[in-house]
Protein backbone atom coordinates (compact mmCIF):
# COMPACT_ATOMS: atom_id res chain seq x y z
CA UNK A 1 0.00 0.00 0.00
CA UNK A 2 2.58 2.40 1.06
CA UNK A 3 4.48 1.77 -2.38
CA UNK A 4 1.94 2.45 -3.98
CA UNK A 5 1.30 5.75 -2.28
CA UNK A 6 4.52 6.73 -2.94
CA UNK A 7 4.93 5.62 -6.48
CA UNK A 8 1.92 7.59 -7.83
CA UNK A 9 3.03 10.66 -5.74
CA UNK A 10 6.28 10.35 -7.37
CA UNK A 11 4.44 10.52 -11.06
CA UNK A 12 2.25 13.20 -10.26
CA UNK A 13 4.86 15.33 -8.78
CA UNK A 14 7.17 14.56 -11.74
CA UNK A 15 4.22 14.80 -14.48
CA UNK A 16 1.52 16.36 -13.43
CA UNK A 17 -0.54 13.06 -14.64
CA UNK A 18 -2.98 11.91 -12.17
CA UNK A 19 -3.93 8.27 -13.55
CA UNK A 20 -4.18 5.01 -11.36
CA UNK A 21 -4.10 3.71 -15.28
CA UNK A 22 -0.43 4.73 -15.37
CA UNK A 23 0.89 1.82 -12.99
CA UNK A 24 2.81 -0.25 -13.64
CA UNK A 25 3.86 0.66 -17.38
CA UNK A 26 3.28 4.58 -16.72
CA UNK A 27 6.11 3.65 -13.97
CA UNK A 28 8.18 2.41 -15.96
CA UNK A 29 8.35 4.74 -18.65
CA UNK A 30 8.61 7.56 -15.99
CA UNK A 31 11.65 5.66 -14.92
CA UNK A 32 13.22 5.50 -17.97
CA UNK A 33 13.68 9.23 -18.75
CA UNK A 34 13.98 10.65 -14.94
CA UNK A 35 16.27 7.08 -13.70
CA UNK A 36 15.73 8.15 -10.32
CA UNK A 37 12.75 6.23 -8.73
CA UNK A 38 14.42 3.11 -7.60
CA UNK A 39 12.41 0.44 -8.63
CA UNK A 40 12.58 -1.28 -5.45
CA UNK A 41 11.82 0.86 -3.06
CA UNK A 42 9.73 0.03 -0.35
CA UNK A 43 8.17 2.88 1.45
CA UNK A 44 10.72 5.70 1.64
CA UNK A 45 13.09 6.89 -0.92
CA UNK A 46 15.34 8.58 1.14
CA UNK A 47 17.39 5.46 2.02
CA UNK A 48 20.72 5.38 0.11
CA UNK A 49 21.14 2.17 -2.18
CA UNK A 50 24.28 -0.37 -2.93
CA UNK A 51 24.23 -3.50 -4.84
CA UNK A 52 26.83 -6.21 -3.68
CA UNK A 53 29.71 -6.95 -6.08
CA UNK A 54 31.47 -9.77 -5.56
CA UNK A 55 35.25 -10.66 -7.11
CA UNK A 56 37.35 -13.50 -7.69
CA UNK A 57 35.55 -16.69 -7.15
CA UNK A 58 37.87 -19.35 -6.63
CA UNK A 59 38.41 -22.73 -5.87
CA UNK A 60 41.28 -22.51 -3.45
CA UNK A 61 40.13 -21.10 -0.08
CA UNK A 62 42.64 -22.71 1.79
CA UNK A 63 41.77 -25.39 4.68
CA UNK A 64 39.76 -23.51 6.35
CA UNK A 65 36.48 -23.75 3.85
CA UNK A 66 35.86 -26.20 0.89
CA UNK A 67 34.56 -23.63 -1.76
CA UNK A 68 31.75 -25.90 -2.38
CA UNK A 69 30.30 -25.02 0.93
CA UNK A 70 31.91 -21.37 1.20
CA UNK A 71 29.70 -20.75 -2.33
CA UNK A 72 26.41 -22.26 -0.86
CA UNK A 73 26.73 -19.89 2.31
CA UNK A 74 28.09 -16.81 0.09
CA UNK A 75 25.02 -17.69 -2.35
CA UNK A 76 22.29 -18.21 0.32
CA UNK A 77 23.20 -15.12 2.21
CA UNK A 78 22.16 -12.78 -0.74
CA UNK A 79 19.21 -14.86 -2.43
CA UNK A 80 18.06 -14.32 2.09
CA UNK A 81 18.07 -10.65 0.68
CA UNK A 82 16.22 -11.23 -2.12
CA UNK A 83 18.60 -9.35 -4.28
CA UNK A 84 21.36 -10.33 -7.45
CA UNK A 85 24.43 -9.62 -7.12
CA UNK A 86 27.31 -9.19 -9.78
CA UNK A 87 29.90 -11.72 -9.69
CA UNK A 88 33.44 -10.39 -11.75
CA UNK A 89 35.18 -13.79 -12.54
CA UNK A 90 38.80 -13.72 -13.47
CA UNK A 91 39.49 -16.64 -15.51
CA UNK A 92 42.81 -18.76 -13.96
CA UNK A 93 40.72 -19.15 -10.71
CA UNK A 94 38.19 -20.98 -12.04
CA UNK A 95 38.98 -22.95 -15.04
CA UNK A 96 38.42 -26.21 -14.64
CA UNK A 97 35.47 -28.54 -14.30
CA UNK A 98 34.98 -27.79 -10.62
CA UNK A 99 34.83 -23.80 -11.55
CA UNK A 100 32.28 -24.24 -13.98
CA UNK A 101 30.07 -25.79 -11.43
CA UNK A 102 30.80 -22.93 -9.35
CA UNK A 103 29.84 -19.99 -11.64
CA UNK A 104 26.53 -22.05 -12.82
CA UNK A 105 25.17 -21.86 -8.94
CA UNK A 106 25.46 -18.00 -9.47
CA UNK A 107 24.33 -18.10 -13.02
CA UNK A 108 21.21 -20.06 -11.98
CA UNK A 109 20.62 -18.14 -9.45
CA UNK A 110 19.97 -15.07 -11.50
CA UNK A 111 23.44 -12.87 -10.78
CA UNK A 112 25.24 -11.49 -13.52
CA UNK A 113 28.46 -13.40 -14.53
CA UNK A 114 30.78 -10.58 -15.53
CA UNK A 115 34.76 -10.30 -16.50
CA UNK A 116 37.06 -9.56 -14.69
CA UNK A 117 40.32 -10.63 -16.90
CA UNK A 118 41.58 -13.94 -16.68
CA UNK A 119 45.12 -13.67 -15.20
CA UNK A 120 44.33 -10.35 -13.14
CA UNK A 121 46.98 -8.41 -13.86
CA UNK A 122 48.03 -4.73 -12.78
CA UNK A 123 47.33 -1.94 -15.58
CA UNK A 124 50.48 -0.39 -14.80
CA UNK A 125 53.71 0.34 -15.92
CA UNK A 126 54.33 -3.49 -15.82
CA UNK A 127 51.49 -4.56 -17.91
CA UNK A 128 51.64 -3.07 -21.65
CA UNK A 129 48.03 -2.29 -23.41
CA UNK A 130 48.34 -5.25 -25.75
CA UNK A 131 49.06 -7.92 -22.80
CA UNK A 132 45.94 -6.72 -20.65
CA UNK A 133 43.87 -6.87 -23.93
CA UNK A 134 44.74 -10.33 -24.52
CA UNK A 135 43.88 -11.09 -21.48
CA UNK A 136 40.44 -9.41 -20.79
CA UNK A 137 39.64 -11.35 -24.25
CA UNK A 138 40.70 -14.71 -23.20
CA UNK A 139 38.50 -14.41 -19.95
CA UNK A 140 35.73 -13.63 -22.34
CA UNK A 141 35.92 -17.57 -23.22
CA UNK A 142 35.42 -18.43 -19.87
CA UNK A 143 32.34 -16.86 -19.01
CA UNK A 144 30.36 -17.16 -22.64
CA UNK A 145 28.57 -20.37 -21.88
CA UNK A 146 26.51 -18.75 -18.71
CA UNK A 147 22.66 -17.48 -19.65
CA UNK A 148 23.23 -14.37 -17.30
CA UNK A 149 26.97 -13.28 -18.70
CA UNK A 150 26.81 -9.71 -18.72
CA UNK A 151 29.31 -7.11 -21.09
CA UNK A 152 30.48 -4.86 -18.00
CA UNK A 153 34.39 -5.61 -17.08
CA UNK A 154 35.76 -4.51 -13.72
CA UNK A 155 39.58 -3.82 -13.88
CA UNK A 156 41.71 -6.32 -11.58
CA UNK A 157 42.75 -3.68 -8.77
CA UNK A 158 40.32 -0.92 -9.71
CA UNK A 159 43.48 -0.15 -11.92
CA UNK A 160 42.91 1.32 -15.43
CA UNK A 161 46.03 2.45 -16.68
CA UNK A 162 49.29 4.67 -16.32
CA UNK A 163 49.38 6.41 -19.23
CA UNK A 164 46.43 8.69 -21.13
CA UNK A 165 47.23 6.31 -24.36
CA UNK A 166 46.63 3.01 -22.08
CA UNK A 167 43.62 4.10 -20.69
CA UNK A 168 42.15 5.75 -23.62
CA UNK A 169 43.31 2.37 -25.54
CA UNK A 170 41.52 -0.03 -23.30
CA UNK A 171 38.53 1.91 -22.87
CA UNK A 172 38.12 2.13 -27.33
CA UNK A 173 38.50 -1.65 -26.71
CA UNK A 174 35.90 -2.37 -24.09
CA UNK A 175 33.24 0.11 -26.32
CA UNK A 176 34.29 -1.82 -29.31
CA UNK A 177 33.22 -5.08 -27.90
CA UNK A 178 30.03 -3.49 -25.76
CA UNK A 179 31.06 -3.83 -22.23
CA UNK A 180 30.70 -0.74 -19.72
CA UNK A 181 33.16 -0.56 -16.91
CA UNK A 182 31.74 -2.44 -13.70
CA UNK A 183 32.61 0.01 -11.45
CA UNK A 184 32.86 0.23 -7.20
CA UNK A 185 31.57 3.06 -5.84
CA UNK A 186 32.65 1.60 -2.40
CA UNK A 187 35.68 0.23 -2.19
CA UNK A 188 37.02 -1.24 0.95
CA UNK A 189 39.99 -3.79 2.04
CA UNK A 190 37.72 -6.77 2.83
CA UNK A 191 40.30 -9.20 1.31
CA UNK A 192 42.93 -8.33 3.82
CA UNK A 193 40.44 -8.71 6.55
CA UNK A 194 39.90 -12.29 5.51
CA UNK A 195 43.64 -12.83 4.77
CA UNK A 196 44.68 -11.60 8.62
CA UNK A 197 42.19 -14.28 9.99
CA UNK A 198 43.35 -16.92 7.86
CA UNK A 199 47.35 -16.07 8.86
CA UNK A 200 46.04 -16.12 12.45
CA UNK A 201 43.94 -19.57 11.88
CA UNK A 202 46.71 -21.08 10.40
CA UNK A 203 48.56 -20.91 13.25
CA UNK A 204 45.73 -21.22 15.78
CA UNK A 205 43.10 -23.38 14.14
CA UNK A 206 40.11 -22.01 16.96
CA UNK A 207 40.64 -18.40 15.84
CA UNK A 208 36.91 -17.30 16.26
CA UNK A 209 35.75 -15.53 13.61
CA UNK A 210 33.46 -12.66 15.73
CA UNK A 211 36.28 -10.31 16.25
CA UNK A 212 37.28 -10.36 12.97
CA UNK A 213 33.43 -10.31 11.59
CA UNK A 214 33.32 -7.15 13.65
CA UNK A 215 36.24 -5.39 12.16
CA UNK A 216 35.27 -6.14 8.61
CA UNK A 217 31.26 -4.46 9.36
CA UNK A 218 33.17 -1.73 11.14
CA UNK A 219 35.16 -1.00 8.11
CA UNK A 220 32.83 -1.74 5.67
CA UNK A 221 30.33 0.75 6.87
CA UNK A 222 33.01 3.33 7.55
CA UNK A 223 33.84 3.02 3.69
CA UNK A 224 30.29 3.29 2.99
CA UNK A 225 29.66 6.41 4.78
CA UNK A 226 32.88 8.06 3.46
CA UNK A 227 32.47 7.15 -0.21
CA UNK A 228 28.70 8.54 0.11
CA UNK A 229 29.22 11.48 1.46
CA UNK A 230 32.22 12.31 -1.27
CA UNK A 231 29.50 10.97 -3.62
CA UNK A 232 27.19 13.28 -2.46
CA UNK A 233 29.67 16.25 -2.39
CA UNK A 234 31.03 15.59 -6.02
CA UNK A 235 27.61 14.96 -7.90
CA UNK A 236 24.92 16.66 -5.58
CA UNK A 237 23.32 13.60 -5.68
CA UNK A 238 22.78 10.06 -3.62
CA UNK A 239 23.99 7.93 -6.47
CA UNK A 240 23.37 4.21 -6.35
CA UNK A 241 26.58 2.29 -4.72
CA UNK A 242 28.16 -0.35 -5.78
CA UNK A 243 30.01 -2.19 -3.26
CA UNK A 244 33.34 -4.25 -3.23
CA UNK A 245 33.69 -7.86 -1.56
CA UNK A 246 35.31 -10.93 -2.18
CA UNK A 247 34.90 -14.46 -2.45
CA UNK A 248 37.09 -15.36 0.76
CA UNK A 249 36.67 -17.72 3.85
CA UNK A 250 35.86 -14.65 6.15
CA UNK A 251 32.98 -13.32 3.89
CA UNK A 252 31.35 -17.09 3.58
CA UNK A 253 31.55 -17.11 7.46
CA UNK A 254 29.93 -13.66 7.95
CA UNK A 255 28.13 -12.43 5.10
CA UNK A 256 24.45 -12.55 6.70
CA UNK A 257 25.94 -10.32 9.64
CA UNK A 258 27.50 -8.06 6.64
CA UNK A 259 24.38 -7.99 4.70
CA UNK A 260 22.13 -7.16 7.57
CA UNK A 261 24.44 -4.33 9.45
CA UNK A 262 23.81 -2.29 6.00
CA UNK A 263 19.97 -2.28 6.57
CA UNK A 264 20.56 -1.23 10.17
CA UNK A 265 22.85 1.56 9.31
CA UNK A 266 20.24 2.53 7.09
CA UNK A 267 21.29 1.27 3.52
CA UNK A 268 18.62 -0.62 0.92
CA UNK A 269 20.26 -3.52 -0.94
CA UNK A 270 19.14 -3.58 -4.82
CA UNK A 271 19.90 -5.57 -7.82
CA UNK A 272 23.22 -5.15 -9.33
CA UNK A 273 21.57 -4.85 -12.48
CA UNK A 274 19.45 -1.49 -11.01
CA UNK A 275 22.38 0.02 -9.56
CA UNK A 276 24.20 -0.34 -13.04
CA UNK A 277 21.73 2.00 -14.47
CA UNK A 278 22.75 4.92 -12.88
CA UNK A 279 23.92 7.18 -15.36
CA UNK A 280 26.64 8.22 -12.98
CA UNK A 281 28.24 4.29 -14.26
CA UNK A 282 28.96 5.72 -17.65
CA UNK A 283 31.32 8.56 -16.66
CA UNK A 284 34.90 8.25 -17.59
CA UNK A 285 37.09 10.30 -15.12
CA UNK A 286 40.09 11.48 -17.46
CA UNK A 287 42.56 11.18 -14.04
CA UNK A 288 46.15 9.52 -14.03
CA UNK A 289 46.70 7.24 -13.07
CA UNK A 290 43.59 6.08 -14.32
CA UNK A 291 41.18 3.88 -11.77
CA UNK A 292 39.98 3.77 -8.03
CA UNK A 293 36.64 3.70 -6.65
CA UNK A 294 34.37 5.61 -9.18
CA UNK A 295 33.44 7.93 -6.83
CA UNK A 296 36.56 8.56 -5.62
CA UNK A 297 38.38 9.24 -9.32
CA UNK A 298 35.41 11.67 -9.88
CA UNK A 299 36.29 13.23 -6.98
CA UNK A 300 40.04 13.49 -8.22
CA UNK A 301 39.07 14.87 -11.24
CA UNK A 302 37.42 17.95 -10.00
CA UNK A 303 40.62 19.02 -8.16
CA UNK A 304 38.96 20.01 -5.35
CA UNK A 305 38.81 17.22 -2.87
CA UNK A 306 42.71 16.75 -2.55
CA UNK A 307 42.43 16.67 1.21
CA UNK A 308 40.45 13.73 1.61
CA UNK A 309 41.77 11.76 -1.15
CA UNK A 310 44.62 9.32 -0.16
CA UNK A 311 46.56 7.17 -3.31
CA UNK A 312 45.62 4.56 -3.53
CA UNK A 313 42.09 5.11 -2.22
CA UNK A 314 41.97 1.93 0.15
CA UNK A 315 44.60 -0.81 1.10
CA UNK A 316 45.89 -3.46 3.40
CA UNK A 317 48.24 -0.24 4.63
CA UNK A 318 45.31 1.33 5.97
CA UNK A 319 44.27 -1.44 7.56
CA UNK A 320 47.30 -3.34 9.22
CA UNK A 321 48.22 -1.15 12.54
CA UNK A 322 44.23 -1.18 13.50
CA UNK A 323 43.87 -4.65 13.58
CA UNK A 324 47.59 -5.36 14.99
CA UNK A 325 46.67 -3.21 17.87
CA UNK A 326 43.56 -5.50 18.46
CA UNK A 327 45.89 -8.72 17.85
CA UNK A 328 43.80 -9.65 15.21
ZN1 LIG B 1 40.15 -8.94 -8.24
Amino acid sequence: MKRRRFLSHAIRAASGAVCSQLLPSGLRAFQGTQGVVPKTSADTSARPQLALTLDDPTLSLGSVIRWPEANSRILKAISDKNVRAALFVCGMRVDETDGAKLLSGWDQAGHLICNHSYSHKFYGEQTSYADFAVDFLKNEKVIAPYHNRTALFRYPFLKEGDTADKRDRFRALLKERGYRVGHVTIDASDWYVSQRYLDQFSKKPKTPVAPYRDYLIAHLLDRAAFYRQLALDVLGRDIRHTLLMHFNPLNAFVLPEVLSAFETAGWQWIDASLAFEDPVFRSQPMTLPAGESLVWALAKETGRFEGRLRYPGEDEVYEKSKLDALAL
